[in-house]
């Protein structure tokens, strides 16, 4: 018996509550994995307070990242006692996810951490950071090069403080859009040049086009967010689309893409092929300052996630949440 965090469906309303469980509740795979850490992401919240449809079968244990030691392995690649982190592959939705303290997983969606990365840190950076990293790779792909600028939208969140400190570290101009700007010392510590208000980007428009302001933009909000931003990239720019924190829908004109060669990439960081997830981790064990990434963690217990997954859908989380699962 172990503990985890299970989901219930009761009529319409989805409960959450720490329990002891058995081996039933596991997935299936060659992995067994004792969970050292996990964490909170927006889409974990969703599911724990029942917003949107993310949970596919109930009961269901939530939480898309876990990083932890193997402790049974039909797998010969991997040995007991190998430290893994797995992230995505709808861990969480579909499949018994990280917020436990045992996980059974194919092999095929762990990495060993490089030497670098203990387990901690894996759930510091986590799939927020992933996705950040996914998301530079697309923007360096597209020609957005060190010393131009990037706007990061939904900065102080996970997604939002890890890619802006891993631009600023890279050496780009970094404008952090926040509706909190009591954050904006936070944020200027993470290496922001700029600090825009949400509400400058979430005002519908009209025109076909703005004045450009930015190379590249790694968006959290979606919305009319994402609309405005495509209005003010820079004439070959590229906006990677990340999230929807803000809303699903945007509208936008062809005058962005045919007047400016703005090109618009789309981020999943949830069924990325194992060689680009190699690739991200070994940048980010690169490229990421880690006393900047000290600064925008929090820790909690198993017991206090609930509570957090109700404040990071309020929009009250700042940077990332780490759940250390053997803290009572
Ligand atoms: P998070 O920590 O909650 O960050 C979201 C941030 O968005 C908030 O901190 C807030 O930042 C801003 N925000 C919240 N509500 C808003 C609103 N109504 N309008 C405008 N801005 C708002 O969440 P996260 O885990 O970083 O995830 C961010 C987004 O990316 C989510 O939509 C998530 O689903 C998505 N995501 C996608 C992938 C992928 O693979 N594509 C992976 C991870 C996450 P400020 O207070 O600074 O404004």
């Amino acid at each position: 018996k172990f503990k985890a965090l299970v989901l219930d469906q009761s009529g319409d309303s989805v409960t959450a509550e720490v329990r002891e469980v058995d081996e039933r509740l596991l997935g299936e795979g060659e992995l067994t994995i004792k969970v050292h850490y996990s964490t909170i992401n927006y889409k974990d919240g969703m599911a724990i307070t029942g917003t949107g449809k993310i949970v596919r079968s109930y009961p269901m244990i939530p939480g898309v990242d876990l990083a932890g030691e193997v402790v049974n392995s039909d797998f010969e690649e991997f040995s007991v006692g190998d430290l893994v982190v797995v992230t995505g592959f709808r861990m969480g939705e579909l499949y018994p996810g990280g917020l436990s303290q045992f996980a059974r997983v194919p092999a095929r969606w762990a990495i060993k951490l490089p030497e670098s990365i203990s387990t901690r840190r894996a759930m510091e950076i986590g799939t927020a950071g992933l996705t950040s990293m996914l998301s530079i790779l697309a923007l360096e792909e597209h020609q957005v090069v060190p010393g131009s600028s990037v706007l990061v939208t939904g900065a102080a969140g996970g997604v939002g403080s890890t890619a802006v400190s891993l631009l600023s570290k890279l050496g780009y101009h970094v404008v952090a859009s926040t509706g909190r700007r009591s954050e904006e010392p936070y944020l200027r510590e993470l290496g922001a040049s700029e600090i825009i208000d949400r509400s400058e980007l979430s005002t519908p428009t009209q025109r076909p086009l703005l004045s450009e302001r930015w190379h590249g933009a790694i968006d959290a909000v979606g919305g009319d967010t994402l609309s405005n931003i495509l209005l003010q990239t820079r004439y070959g720019g590229c906006v990677a689309s990340v999230g929807l924190a803000g809303g699903a829908n945007f509208s936008t004109t062809v005058y962005p893409f045919l007047v400016r060669a703005v090109t618009l990439v789309g981020i999943d960081s949830v069924m990325t092929p194992l060689a680009r997830r190699e690739l991200a981790w070994s940048r980010l064990a690169r490229d990421l300052d880690l006393s900047l990434l000290d600064k925008m963690v929090s820790y909690v217990s198993l017991s206090e996630v609930i509570d957090v997954a109700r404040r990071i859908m309020k929009g009250e989380v700042r940077g990332r949440v780490v759940v250390d699962m053997d803290q009572e």
